[in-house]
């Protein structure tokens, strides 16, 4: 019986396949609405509250995630984050919670799931056992977060666990200059924020170039600024994220400058701007109980369980020191990381630490390179007291023992006449007598 439906398929298949163009895209249009009308009474039954269940499909999702992400199909039901909504919530109107406890196990390796924000979109993919789609006996088979066109977290059932895959689209960067002059009574802060200068990217302005410049004791009223900020598009759409390019300040006869080259920053002779990382981030050499490992499996389960950090078999109260200035991002309690602090270096690095004992910092609070923020324990799912350290470039994790850890010191010898022609590029930018108000620009800056 199910042979002979699947030789009627695979017949049905191939007279698709040479059909032409305009009708095979009205075979899937026509089949798309079908779809709806069959799966949205469905979902309908499925929720045994009366919670209004959200539209089902929304055009733009489609016209936007179609170009990069393969879609398998439309899901049983989407959950538009609201301000105090929770993750428990959703999974315990579907009494899923066994299952979110699987999901979580799969966030370990990627942590997305702690930070609801509101109007994130989390889209689930449902059956009931046997395709009953009974409301006591659904199975969740994907789970999809989109945390913006440019940002989308799958997970998708294997066996009884899940396997996250993460999707980060670089898309293209727009730059634009925004020139200004401190107004009496005003801060560069405000002058730069009222032009529409996003307030993130005047906090790293005042980070480059705090060693050269006392803002609040040294800037006037009269000083002038030149800036040249990128946003980040995927095709015609802006994702909210921006990147300070290049900046110069004029104050009492000098010029203090800033520009980007390959995601750091350097003064107009080629120094770097930003201090290096350090290494290690406990006193002692402790013993690598895990190295990092982006395809580990897990020896049991067989499912893919990434080790996105070093594991340091650190005994519980091991003090833990920041490897760079940054601002303290999270500090979350995790089923199964554990209590783990984040903290943003920049707009391109960050570390996370797992398994602590107890945090030293909190959210919102700046750090500076080499003071203590944590001390390393046991917590969450762990089999004996370490210190698991992540290092993530542009939201990726990386080898912290590798060498891709920045080392700045200064543009190296082979790159600097490219140093030197995009500073010239920003400059003519900054001094162009004609608004350009968008400059298409997706090369170096990353
Ligand atoms: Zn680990």
């Amino acid at each position: 019986m199910l042979n002979s439906i699947k030789q009627k398929l695979i017949s049905l298949f191939e007279l698709f396949s040479k059909l032409p163009k305009l009708h095979r895209q009205l075979i899937v249009g026509l089949s798309l609405v079908c779809m709806l009308l069959v799966l949205a009474p469905t979902s309908y039954r499925l929720a045994s509250t009366d919670i209004a269940l959200p539209e089902l499909v929304d055009p733009e999702y489609i016209a936007t995630v179609e170009q990069h992400v393969s879609m398998p199909n439309i899901p049983d039901y989407e959950w538009v984050v609201e301000a105090g909504d929770t993750l428990g919530d959703v999974f315990s109107l579907f009494n899923l919670s066994y299952t979110m406890s699987k999901i979580l196990e799969a966030d370990k390796n990627v942590l997305s799931l702690d930070v609801i924000n509101k109007g994130d979109k989390y889209r689930f993919w449902l059956r009931g056992n046997d395709d009953s789609y009974d409301s006591k006996n659904i199975v969740l088979t994907r789970m999809e977060q989109v945390l913006g066109i440019e940002h989308q977290v799958v997970f998708q059932r294997n066996g009884d666990g899940f396997e996250y895959q993460e999707t980060i689209l670089e898309g293209s960067w727009r730059q634009r200059r925004i020139n200004g002059v401190i107004k009496s009574g005003s801060s560069f802060y405000k002058s730069a924020v009222a032009l529409g200068l996003p307030a993130n990217d005047v906090a790293v302005i005042g980070r480059l170039l705090k060693s050269k410049l006392d803002f609040s004791r040294h800037t006037a009223a009269g000083d002038k600024f030149q800036v040249v900020i990128s946003s980040q598009y995927i095709g015609d759409i802006a994702t909210g994220n921006t990147k300070v390019e290049g900046v110069r300040f004029f104050n009492r006869k000098q010029v203090y400058s800033a520009f980007s080259f390959k995601g750091n920053y350097f003064d107009s002779a080629g120094d770097g701007l930003e201090r290096a990382f350090s290494r290690y981030v406990v006193n002692a050499r402790y013993r690598v109980s895990s190295r990092f490992n982006p395809r580990r499996k897990h020896p049991i389960t067989g499912l893919i369980r990434p080790h996105n950090g070093t594991d340091f078999a650190t005994p519980k109260g091991t003090s833990i020191y920041s490897p760079g200035d940054g601002v303290v991002k999270r500090v979350v309690r995790h089923k199964y990381a554990g209590l783990y602090v984040e903290i943003q270096h920049s707009y391109k690095y960050r570390t996370r630490y797992l398994h602590l004992s107890k945090s030293l910092v909190r959210k919102g609070q700046r750090v500076k390179r080499g003071q203590k923020i944590a001390l390393s324990g046991n917590t969450g799912a762990s089999t004996g007291a370490h210190l698991h350290y992540e290092f993530h470039v542009n939201q990726k994790p990386i080898n912290a023992m590798g060498s891709k850890v920045p080392v700045v010191i200064g543009v190296d010898r082979k790159s600097m006449l490219a140093y030197k022609k995009r500073v010239l590029d920003l400059i003519k930018l900054m001094e162009s007598e004609k608004l350009t108000k968008a400059n298409t620009n997706s090369n170096n800056s990353g």
